[in-house]
């Protein structure tokens, strides 16, 4: 049985590259349990939540992590938020039921943009690039092709119970202490490193989307990579949580200004947000609206901070 919800690293005793795998059973479950979307989209999405989650944990930061997909296509949207402490959320929009699996038929020639807002050190890095593939872990491969970013690569697999992905990463060699005792001494070959980044990676893309769902840690790591030395570390929780809150729904109406919300109060005698992501309902009426614009709070302060 696989882990679930759970996050796992290692790393190549020998080489300078390491690897991550996630499993999300219940908590992708839970994600879906008040979404009714086609599978192709459904699967889509979950591709991007497993994506999400292992390029988090590639980062050292303290913020979130945002994948987002944009096209024209019959899936328009795809987000996924994901903390440096693996809380995850994710949304899709879908106009028509789509035939197809192909990421950049679903999306309509779509963009991928990867944003990473690190609150703790105060910046922002946003990366986007055209989709250059038909799965998610294509067009990471060529974002990552495409960016100053380590060579990097992922695998993907999301059906209705489960999503799973593995991440492989080559670090600069110069990053990675040898020892005296280790491989005789000194630095590896660096022709004798890239073949071994090129084998890993062609075992990888052995990896079926069965294995991934199916298999536990240590066993899928045997499989693939029995002929190296690999180190597991101890898994790490993954979750689903939402960030919405009625605070942030009371920033958003502030935003949206008195006259809008007024309208919708003299129409439906109240408001009712609903949360994309995991359906949560907010309900204020005309007192709530009203000590919005008047009550403490104002002028709008800020967006509430992300977590
Ligand atoms: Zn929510």
């Amino acid at each position: 049985m696989a882990e679930v919800d759970t996050l796992r690293r290692f790393v190549f005793e020998r080489y300078p590259f390491r690897g991550q795998l996630v499993h999300l059973g219940p908590a992708w479950q839970a994600m879906m349990e008040h979404h009714d979307y086609p599978a192709q989209v459904r699967d889509a999405l979950g591709e991007a939540v497993a994506a999400a989650a292992l390029l988090a944990s590639t980062l050292k930061f303290e913020g979130l992590l945002t994948l987002q997909l944009r096209g024209q296509g019959p899936m328009h949207l795809m987000l996924v938020e994901c903390t440096e402490g693996l809380r995850l959320r994710a949304v899709a929009r879908f106009r028509d039921p789509p035939e197809t699996r192909d990421l950049r038929e679903l999306s309509g020639n779509g963009t991928l943009t990867v944003t990473i807002e690190n609150e703790g050190a105060g910046n922002r890095y946003q990366g986007v690039v055209p989709l250059s593939g038909s799965s998610m872990s294509e067009c990471l491969r060529g974002y990552f092709e495409s960016s100053e970013q380590l060579p990097t690569r992922l695998w993907l697999h999301a059906d209705g119970d489960n999503v799973s992905g593995l991440l492989l990463q080559r670090l600069p060699v110069t990053s990675r202490p040898v020892t005296a005792t280790e491989s005789g001494g000194g630095v590896l070959p660096e022709d004798e490193v890239e073949d071994a980044w090129r084998r890993v990676q062609l075992v990888a893309d052995t990896v079926t989307g069965k294995e991934l769902a199916e298999l536990d840690d240590s066993k899928l790591l045997h499989r693939l990579f029995a002929e190296d030395d690999v180190r597991m570390f101890e898994s790490a929780p993954v979750f689903f949580r939402c960030r919405c809150s009625r605070e942030r729904v009371e920033n958003m109406l502030r935003a949206l200004g008195r006259k809008e919300v007024d309208s919708v109060i003299e129409e439906f005698g109240q408001v009712e947000v609903r949360c994309e992501f995991c359906s949560r309902s907010y309900r204020l009426d005309a007192v709530d609206c009203t000590a919005l614009f008047t009550g403490p709070g104002n002028p709008p302060r800020p967006p509430a901070a992300v977590h």
